[in-house]
């Protein structure tokens, strides 16, 4: 029987109050509902605070280029197709340095989870701001206010085709690990969006601004409709918690022939005697 604590590496460094402490546990708690040890699962990370994560979490890991979690996280999924995959990058790393990989990881539907640590600043390089920064947001980088009007991952996740969506709030650790338990369930691309409050840096988007706008979607919402989906991602006076879309379609790894039975890792390696071509090279 796996324990949360089964599941802790180094000491902790994020600030104290971090949004991300949240996340931390809720993923612990999700992996023993869905019976995952650390030997189970493998776990992506981009740059930024939530890379920090591959220290503080036990499970196998790699900590990529800035922006590039998830072509990682694709190629380790085509070789092992059995192995549950989770890429956790930052609302800078997965919109901005890795915007490309995202639209493309959507589109493609490989059956990976993406939790997106979205606090809306780039916390590790002390606060400039980020693709999800509201508009009128000051920072260092931006002391006159953010001009462009902050990308919105829900909507690029379900335009992109992205075949599950939610979002989260990393002070609602049971609702967040529910949904992380959905995500990881789904076979499929699910993309889910956490608000993460960076304590240190991000003096607008902070605990209290969250609980006054966040509100969980009922269960009158119909899952399986876009359009509502769509509905819900565009609020932004109120801002809807849970899953906001879910679609069965085949994963990339079950359209892929090459990939039926056996995963590409456990099939034997074929060695092949290629001395003739090399001689004829010559
Ligand atoms: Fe968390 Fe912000 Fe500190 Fe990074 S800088 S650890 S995101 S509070």
């Amino acid at each position: 029987m796996v324990s949360m604590g089964d599941f802790n590496k180094l000491q902790n460094t994020w600030c104290p109050a971090c949004g991300n402490f949240g996340i931390w546990t809720a993923v612990k708690k999700a992996l023993i509902k869905l019976n995952l040890g650390p030997d189970d699962v493998l776990f992506v990370y981009g740059i930024g605070c939530h890379g920090h994560m591959s220290d503080f979490l036990k499970t196998y890991s790699f900590e990529g280029l800035h922006g590039r979690a998830l072509p990682v996280a694709a190629a380790a999924k085509m070789v092992n197709k059995d192995l549950p995959v989770v890429v956790s990058a930052g609302d800078g790393d997965c919109l901005g340095e890795g915007g490309n990989h995202f639209l493309h990881a959507c589109r493609a539907n490989q059956d990976i989870t993406l939790l997106i640590h979205d606090n809306q600043t780039y916390g590790l390089t002390t606060g400039q701001t980020s693709p999800t920064s509201l508009k009128g947001y000051k920072t260092k980088s931006t002391p006159g206010g953010v001009i462009e009007v902050p990308a919105n991952p829900l909507l690029l996740a379900l335009s992109a085709g992205a075949t599950f969506v939610a979002r989260g709030f990393s002070q609602d650790l049971l609702g967040l690990s529910e949904l992380m338990v959905k995500a990881m369930q789904h076979r499929g691309f699910s993309v889910l969006n956490i608000y993460q409050p960076c304590v240190t840096f991000n003096k607008l988007n902070t605990y209290d601004w969250f609980k006054e706008r966040v509100v969980k979607i009922d269960d009158s919402h119909n899952t399986a409709d876009k359009f509502s989906a769509i509905k819900l991602a565009m609020q932004t006076d109120k801002l809807a918690i849970g899953v906001l879309y879910e679609e069965k379609r085949p994963s990339y790894e079950d359209e892929l022939p090459q990939l039926e039975g056996t995963p590409i890792v456990k099939r034997p390696a074929a060695a092949r005697d290629i001395s003739a071509e090399l001689k004829s090279l010559q």
